[in-house]
Formats: structure tokens, sequence, C-alpha cells
């Protein structure tokens, strides 16, 4: 008989996989080390063979690649429409999406129109009492849930940042299957895509994310926080809710349980309370140095370097303190 199917859904932009996805194949790997299964990755999309057999060659994995024309841009109706087919056929016991803006325009619909159970914001993965257990966080991120599907299928909407990407490995190539679906959407077309123009990087790419909280008192204030930013390689702006309802900030670069999860190798926190609903965000960082005025400021629980100063005189001073570093050592 052959091993049940754990199904990834690879997310992926102008040819390229997005970091997500190989987030999605290490959680694919966890299920497995639990559950004997194979893996399936699926890449939808218009012209996808050459990254479906790259990462078929990389990672090891087997890929099915399903061309449509009308793919040259995400549309939902026939991502519903084909994924639904496939896990009709496949019959997985697991469905890895990730947990996007994508993700979630199509996982629950698919769930329903599989009868499948559908867990969202996945962060973690364990066995409890013979069951597997996906564990998820409630109540703006104050309550963790545990949830044990009873259904033959689940389709799991994983929080991007939390599983390690899968590393480029030793395997041998797996195999590739093209098919071609090119069934037309009836309700919807997707026109384009229109990149908005940030002053900084992506918050989901950055290796280092510098965070303005409510602490920066102003909104002229921001310039520090982006010339701080400006001093690494790869660094984005974030900011806590508050900034970004004052629009100070706008919305997609607001870190926590109702922003963007982020997990960066250094996140700078200035004038961050730490209030749990910022900190789920940004929980996956590799190391934490955080601003504020107040000793007892929360945020120093998580901090690796705590500096109890005002703001708007260490940034300058620390920025200062770079640039003549760098002279030193030109
Ligand atoms: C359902 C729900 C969802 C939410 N989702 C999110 C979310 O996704 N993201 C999010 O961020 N919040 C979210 N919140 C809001 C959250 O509860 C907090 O209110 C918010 O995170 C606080 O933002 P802050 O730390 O910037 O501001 P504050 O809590 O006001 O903290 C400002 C900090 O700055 C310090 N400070 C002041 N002046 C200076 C100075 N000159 N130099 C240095 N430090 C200084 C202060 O000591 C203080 O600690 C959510 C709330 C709810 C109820």
């Amino acid at each position: 008989m052959q091993n049940p199917i754990i199904l990834v859904i690879a997310e992926h932009f102008e040819g390229k996989l997005k970091p997500v996805t190989l987030e999605l194949l290490t959680c694919a790997e966890k299920i497995r080390q639990f559950q004997k299964s194979s893996i399936i990755v699926t890449v939808l999309g218009d012209n996808v063979q050459a990254l479906a057999e790259r990462l078929a060659k990389d990672h090891g994995v087997n890929v099915i690649a399903v061309h449509n024309p009308h793919l040259q841009y995400y549309n939902g109706e026939i991502y519903k429409t084909i994924l639904t087919k496939l896990v009709g056929e496949l019959q997985p016991v697991f469905v890895c999406v990730a947990h996007t803006a994508q993700g979630l325009d199509f996982a629950p619909a698919m769930a329903l129109r599989s009868a499948a159970a559908c867990i969202t914001g996945v962060e973690g993965i364990f066995q409890e009492g013979g069951h597997l257990c996906f564990s998820r966080l409630i109540f703006g991120g104050k309550v963790v849930t545990h949830v044990v599907p009873s259904t033959n299928a689940t389709i799991l909407t994983v929080q991007p940042g939390l599983f390690k990407p899968h590393s480029k490995g030793q395997a041998s190539p797996g195999k590739v299957e093209m098919r071609d679906m090119p069934l037309q959407p009836k309700q919807t077309r997707s026109m384009g895509i229109k990149t908005v123009q940030t002053p900084s990087g992506s918050l989901a790419e950055a290796k280092i994310v510098v965070t303005a909280g409510r602490g920066i008192g102003k909104k002229e204030n921001l310039d520090l926080i982006y010339r701080l930013a400006e001093i690494f390689p790869k660094a984005a702006v974030g900011g806590s809710r508050p900034v970004c309802d004052m629009g100070w900030l706008e919305y997609r670069q607001q870190v926590g349980v109702t922003g963007a999860t982020v997990n960066p190798e250094l996140y700078l926190a200035c004038g961050v309370s730490g209030a749990v609903q910022h900190l789920s965000g940004m929980r996956g960082a590799g190391f934490v140095v955080a601003i504020n005025t107040d000793p007892n400021a929360a945020i120093f629980n998580l901090a690796d370097v705590c500096v109890t100063e005002d703001l708007t005189t260490f940034i300058p001073a620390l920025i200062e303190a770079y640039k003549k570093k760098r002279q030193a050592s030109d």
C-alpha cells in the first residue's frame, strides 16, 4: 500500500519561491516524523516548469507542476478549483499552505469543498495521547490552543517564520510531473500585481528589522529609525500597532498578531513596550535589542540586550559611533 501523502502548496512570485515555501517543507517533514508519509509539492502557475525542476533538484522532493495560462498572476478562483481536484485525486492526509494573504484566500474554501478540516495559523506540531496535535494562538496571542483534527484530510495554514527553511540537501533529485489544466476563471480575472515602493526592504525577507514603537513620540522621529536601518544591509523598518494606527507607518509594516510575523537575525525594538500582541509577531527573531526608557518594560524580558535610554539620544549616538568605527576601518 502507498504511503499517505502530505501535499505542500508552493508560494512563488516572479519565478522565485517565497521563503515560506521552504518552511512548509520543514513543517511537512516534521509531520512525517510522526506519521509515515510521502511529501509532494505542487506549484501552480503560468510556465512553472523551471521553478518546479529547481525545487525537485535542490530539495529532493517530488513536484507536480500545474500550468495554467491564466495564472500569470495569482487567481484565487483557479487555485481553489485546481487544488480541490488535486486533493480529490491524491487524497492527502495533510495539506500545508502558507498562512499568508494568498494562503488564507484559498485554504478555507478548498477545505470546505474537500470536506477537510482547516486549522489556521499553525505554530507547532507535536504528539499528545497518540494524536498528532497542532498549536495555534488565539485571543490576540494570549492563549495557545492545541487542535487535533478528526477528518481524513486536514488543511493547515502555517505561520511564516516559525519553521526553519528547508535546506538544500544531498538527496537525489525528485521527479517533476507536468500537468496542463487550462480552465478559465468564470468570476474573476487577475489583471496584474503592482509592487509598492517602500523606503526600506520587505519585512518578511529582512535579516534585520528596526521597529518603531509609540515611544518614538512623533512622526518626525521615524527619520532616526530609517537612519538606523540604513546602516545595516538587508534591513527593513517595522512598527507597532499604534504607530501604524496613527498613520506614521503603513499597515503592511505592522509587526504582531494582526500584522506581520518576522524572523530576522536581529530585531531592534525602539520605544516598544512589549505587549503580547506585538511579541507574537517577532518571537522568531534570533537576537533582540530593545531601547526603552522604562527599566520594567516587558520587552526587556525577551531582549538579549536591554538599553534603558531615551531613543532620541541613544540612536543618534549609536549611528555616530558606527560611522566613526567605519571611517577608522576604511
Ligand atoms: C486584538 C489586538 C490585536 C493587536 N495586534 C497588535 C499587533 O499586531 N501589533 C502590535 O504592535 N500591537 C498590537 N496590539 C496592540 C498592543 O496590545 C499594544 O497596545 C501595542 O503593541 C503597544 O505598542 P507600543 O509598544 O508601540 O506602545 P506603548 O505600549 O505605548 O509603549 C511605548 C513604549 O515606549 C517607551 N518609551 C516612551 N518614550 C521613550 C523614549 N523617548 N525612548 C525610549 N522608549 C520610550 C515607553 O516606556 C513604552 O514602554 C493589538 C491589540 C489587540 C487588542
